[in-house]
């Protein structure tokens, strides 16, 4: 049975334009991985693409110039650790080594070592036998996918072929909304020229979260899947358009992932634009770049306004995931990463079970939210917050307006360090 989800308002203002590359900013705050330490010294001059830090995914310079600091950003979510670099006038590339991979295994710690963040989701997919490319950006404004379907397609055949050769995928099946009709036209010409066995383009629905996980091995790989259950336990490999042409361009130049598409948008920014900007850009850099208006933003996001993160601080650097950075002047639904309605307060449940209906995870997020202010901890466990894919759409159709994913975060985080003892 297909999992089906709720239409969003599609606010896709830069769909129709081109990837812009952000000028060398004057600084970028590279960020580390946690299990990662700088093996660079402040004062030391790195070239771009020279390796910041190993761990499990390194990181890499994405400007030449001189480490200014090693510095420590905190937000609502945790704190982390960045390389600052002041980027020089030459911008000068290091001496990278185009990597080689014959099997599986050494594919995938070539890929590892390129530090993209892919890297973690192919190691566990090692035993797939299906690849989807997952073209579908279901949030609003976030275009940065698309636009690389448009702009790579040469690349994403490439990565096609390097990936289903080495890892013996058998099908693939690149994965576009079916209202980005030119994204449809360039895929299918990416599909015919790949060498790979059976790979198509199939059309999905537009709803929110058809590029989820979960609802892609339901839905596109046709295999049934348990909402505590992985898309690699079910032999698929789901990678971004993004992911595949970096790696069909790391094979070829051996440059590490150092830059990302990024869409700038908002009510505050008046030149929407998809940048093609250096891993650590500062925020405020970005918004610059596309005229938006810091001053009056109400709210701040990382990521799509669904799924993605609010933040205050303008300095926090652009990350290896970040598709999207917004600003907002409107008044929006909720404190967490809600939705785009005018918010006029908060009113009580009317138990309508519209958050029920929407969850793809089959959840019960009024009764989580229940259980989290009266801290039934035990009946919290009995309600699988953690089965949450983190989507949002309880909040966005929420009558009531209930900050409902914030309590389903917040019933996860209560489990984790509780494991469910009464209070
Ligand atoms: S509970 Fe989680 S998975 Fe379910 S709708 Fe809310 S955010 Fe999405
Ligand atoms: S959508 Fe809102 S009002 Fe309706 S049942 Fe869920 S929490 Fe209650």
């Amino acid at each position: 049975m297909k999992i089906f989800g709720i239409f969003l308002d599609r606010e896709k203002n830069t769909e129709n334009g081109l990837t812009i590359a952000l000028p060398t900013p004057e600084r970028v705050a590279v960020p580390l991985p946690q299990d990662g330490t700088a093996e660079v010294k402040v004062g030391q001059w790195v070239l771009t693409g020279s390796r910041l830090c190993g761990g499990s995914l390194p990181a890499h310079a994405s400007v030449s110039g001189k480490v200014e600091e090693i510095k420590e950003f905190v937000t609502d979510d945790g704190r982390f650790t960045a390389v600052v670099i002041k980027a020089d006038e030459n911008q000068k590339n290091a001496a990278v080594k185009v990597p080689r991979a014959d099997d599986r295994e050494s594919f995938i710690n070539a890929v590892r070592e390129s530090g993209c963040p892919a890297a973690e989701k192919i190691a566990a997919a090692f035993n797939a036998d299906m690849l989807i490319v997952n073209g579908i950006e279901s949030e609003q404004y976030v275009t940065s996918e698309n636009r690389c379907m448009l702009d790579d397609g040469q690349l994403i055949t490439a990565g096609i072929t390097l990936i289903s050769r080495l890892m013996g995928i058998e099908k693939t099946v690149i994965a576009v909304a079916s209202d980005c009709e030119e994204a449809i036209d360039a895929m299918e010409k990416t599909a015919a020229d790949a060498d790979a066995p059976n790979c198509e383009v199939v059309k999905v629905r537009p709803d929110h979260p058809a590029g989820a996980d979960m609802v892609l091995v339901n839905n596109v790989a046709g295999r049934p899947i348990k909402a505590n259950e992985t898309a690699a336990e079910k032999k698929v490999l789901i990678l971004l358009p993004s992911d595949v042409a970096f790696i069909a361009g790391y094979f070829e130049t051996g440059m590490p992932f150092i830059k990302r598409r990024v869409t700038v948008d908002g009510d505050l920014v008046k030149t929407p634009c998809v940048a093609e900007a250096p891993i650590g850009t500062p925020l405020k850099d970005l918004f610059a770049f596309a005229d938006g208006n810091l001053q009056p933003a109400e709210k701040m996001v990382i990521g799509g306004l669904m799924t993605g993160r609010s933040v205050t601080d303008p300095e926090l650097p652009l990350g290896k995931c970040d598709s999207a950075a917004l600003i907002f002047m409107k008044p929006l639904e909720s404190g967490g990463k809600g939705s785009l309605k005018v918010t006029s307060g908060q009113t009580n449940c009317i138990r309508c079970g519209r958050c029920a209906k929407a969850c793809p995870a089959g959840l019960m997020p009024m009764l989580i939210e229940k259980a989290v202010n009266k801290k039934k901890h035990t009946e919290l466990r009995r309600l699988r917050p953690d089965l949450c894919i983190g989507c949002g759409s309880c909040t966005y159709v929420c009558p009531a307006k209930r900050e409902l994913k914030d309590a389903v975060d917040k019933a996860k985080e209560i489990l984790e360090r509780k494991g469910g003892d009464e209070i």
